[in-house]
């Protein structure tokens, strides 16, 4: 299928979670991968927190999972701590985490990557992309990827995932150096050539905690002396994974301690010396994940924060400080640190620090991940602007499955924001583009009740197997899974229940408040026709789907009603300037963002009912003319002078 010239048919650069589950698609979809890093050793790398998932995150995880990515492998395979958050709370809102143990994560994620077949490494940093027309008289189009020692490879397609390096500026107090992660080199050419491209691109910041030596802390001390709580993980682990049964290994100890007075005192007194406060910072952090410092000046009512001391593997000895980012020089950092309870004689292995770094506007992407403006090139991770492993790796993985389908000339993969978080995360990005690091929120859906960690494999593993993506393997443990889940939901429709009050349909028993169907059937407190295979999982889907039916029903009802604008796309090229009655500023909303559906034009910032409807009428009236003109010029045969519609997409 790809007799072409180019060395690849598809080229990532970089080997973060974006670039190896980009990678990873492509492949697996039958493409002929080249992954661009500096070193093997910046594979999947975790420069932060070291864990996986969380709220709205976990769902992500699961959703790349039930597409076919790495990432909930991966982390089930080395994971050190696994926890259910929000159990307390509708099955909409939970969502698994667990803590990696990191150098494992690296190393497993790297394996798979070596042991594809469609998988080449290219070890080298990429100073420069150009396009190349006319490379291959099939295609047309490739690209050249000049690497800095001086070689240069070809692609039909490019993933670029360069993550916080693209002039990427480490801050630690009055210490300023280029780095795109602390004791990595900055990407400047290559963020160079992309602004050459013509992108609008903009600066953000991040930032991550000091590293502890575990063996300078004496835990059951100061458990024993109140100052730490143990934070263990779950007696029943949750996999991340759909094609994880069990997870018996044993799991680490996590511990709590609190910031307090002489701590808050320390960063007032040296406020004036944190680069976030005195102006050296110019890239705008995330509100959300406020440093050390913010905590203390923003919130001055409050006496102590929240900190966790995570274990970043078994055998390692490095303990991340979560909860306590910050950029304050390097002795004030050791101040603070042994002004913490239980902490006092710690050594820091490594300073807190900031980073700064050049992100491209995700408003110069179509839903594909693909760029406006150049063919062929697709953008995904944090150069996207996002935050976080777990949105790296979903946008990865779209862009991975597009790249390839777009080389195949096939047809483009888009997720919508009923679909799954993932779409959610695209669609934001894509229209309203980065004020600040964009992290995933349960609260962004508008469809929480559909998009549920339970069914992320009934929603999207069959799209996954439709796009190459999906095994055999996964495809048929998931068929069985579906079965079950229809097995199940019909004995629940047709069964009864006999309580103290006589026998009740199964359904009606079901939908009472605080009836849970998992518990009563292992006490055997119940007996209905359940699927002798089901797991604990297979029961919770049915439960779910049973129990919150109206619910359910009411959020399916209000997607169909938003179909209609979802589905009405507007083709490229749309000539917003001759729409009666759109205002200057109008025209110049739509444009900038060239939204593929009347859907996605609605959710633009700033467009208002009154533009959409304007819109929506002139779309009929110009697919109308743009019909008639083109079986025109069709009957007029190639010789007419009559211009052909606009291109669709
Ligand atoms: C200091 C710091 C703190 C963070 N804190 C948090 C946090 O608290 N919470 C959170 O959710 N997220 C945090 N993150 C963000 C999280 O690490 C990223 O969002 C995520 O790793 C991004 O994945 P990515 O694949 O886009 O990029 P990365 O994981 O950064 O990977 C980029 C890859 O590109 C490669 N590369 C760079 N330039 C080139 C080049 N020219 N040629 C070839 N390869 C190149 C690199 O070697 C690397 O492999 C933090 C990141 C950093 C650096």
């Amino acid at each position: 299928m790809f007799s072409v010239n180019p060395d690849f048919n598809v080229l990532v650069i970089g080997s973060g979670h974006a670039g190896v589950e980009a990678a990873w698609a492509a492949a697996q979809m039958g493409c002929r991968v080249g992954i661009c890093t500096p070193s093997k050793d910046a594979v999947a790398e975790m420069p932060c927190n070291p864990a996986v998932g969380g709220t709205a995150k976990g769902h992500l995880v699961r959703e790349i999972d039930a597409l076919g990515g790495l990432m909930g492998l991966a982390i089930d395979a080395t994971g050190i701590q696994f926890k259910l958050l929000n159990r307390s709370r509708g099955p909409a809102v939970w969502s698994p985490r667990a803590q990696a143990d990191k150098k494992r994560y690296a190393a497993w994620v790297r394996a798979r990557l070596e042991e594809h077949p469609r998988i080449e490494w290219v070890l080298g940093k990429a100073s420069t992309l150009r396009p190349e027309l006319g490379c291959s008289a099939k295609q047309r189009h490739c690209w050249l990827c000049d690497l800095e020692a001086g070689e240069t490879v070809s692609a039909l397609a490019v993933i670029v995932t360069t993550g916080t390096f693209l002039n990427g500026l480490i801050h630690i107090g009055p210490e300023t150096f280029p780095s795109g992660r602390y004791g990595e080199q900055a990407s400047c050419r290559l963020a160079e050539s992309i602004r050459n491209l013509g992108f609008k691109m903009g600066r953000l910041k991040t930032g991550t905690p000091p590293r502890l030596d575990r063996r300078s802390i004496d835990f059951d001390g100061a458990v024993r002396r109140g100052q730490f709580t143990l934070e263990p993980g779950d007696t029943e682990p949750v996999p991340l994974s759909f094609m994880t049964t069990v997870l018996d290994r044993p799991q680490v100890m996590c511990w709590q301690v609190h910031t307090t007075g002489p701590v808050h005192d320390i960063v007032r007194a040296n406020i004036h010396r944190s680069p976030l406060f005195n102006g050296q910072i110019r890239g705008i952090g995330p509100r959300y994940c406020p440093s050390l410092e913010d905590k203390v000046v923003r919130f001055p009512h409050r006496e102590r924060h929240h900190v966790y001391l995570e274990p970043e593997g078994t055998d390692v000895d490095e303990i991340y400080v979560n909860g306590f980012s910050m950029s304050l020089p390097r002795k004030v950092q050791e101040a603070i640190v042994h002004a913490m309870p239980g902490l006092e004689d710690a050594i820091m292995l490594r300073p807190a620090y900031a980073v700064e770094y050049d992100f491209v506007q995700p408003t110069e992407l179509g839903p594909t991940l693909e760029s406006k403006r150049a063919r062929r090139l697709f953008l995904a991770g944090q150069i996207n602007g996002t935050s976080g492993y777990e949105e790296a790796a979903a946008l990865g993985l779209v862009a991975g499955v597009n790249a390839a389908l777009s080389v195949m000339g096939r047809e483009p993969f888009v997720l919508g924001r009923s679909d799954a978080y993932i779409g959610v995360l695209v669609d934001d990005l894509v229209t309203q583009g980065c004020l600040e690091p964009y992290r995933m929120f349960t609260s962004r859906a508008e469809h929480r009740l559909l998009l549920r960690i339970d069914n992320a494999d009934l929603r999207l593993t069959p799209a996954g197997r439709e796009v190459g993506l999906v095994c055999d393997d996964r495809w048929g443990r998931f068929a069985d899974r579906r079965k079950r889940l229809h097995r199940n939901l019909a004995s629940l429709r047709d069964g009864v229940v006999a309580t103290g009050n006589g026998r009740m349909p199964a359904v009606k028993w079901l939908r009472q408040p605080g009836v849970r169907l998992s518990g009563m059937l292992d006490r055997g407190e119940i007996s209905l026709e359940i699927d002798p295979g089901s797991s604990s999982h297979d029961i919770a889907t049915a439960e779910t789907i049973v129990k919150y039916h109206g619910y359910l029903k009411r959020e399916q009802s209000d997607v169909v009603r938003s179909r209609q604008n979802e589905t009405r796309a507007i083709p490229r090229g749309f000539p917003y300037e001759r729409v009666p009655g759109l205002s200057r500023e109008m025209v110049q909303r739509f444009g900038e963002i060239e939204p593929a559906t009347l859907g996605q034009a609605g959710r633009i910032p700033g467009v208002t009912p009154a533009a959409l409807a304007v819109v929506g009428a002139y779309l009929e009236r110009f697919r109308h003319d743009a019909t008639g003109v083109q079986r025109a010029a069709g009957e007029a045969g190639p010789e007419s002078e009559h211009q052909p519609g606009p291109p669709g997409r």
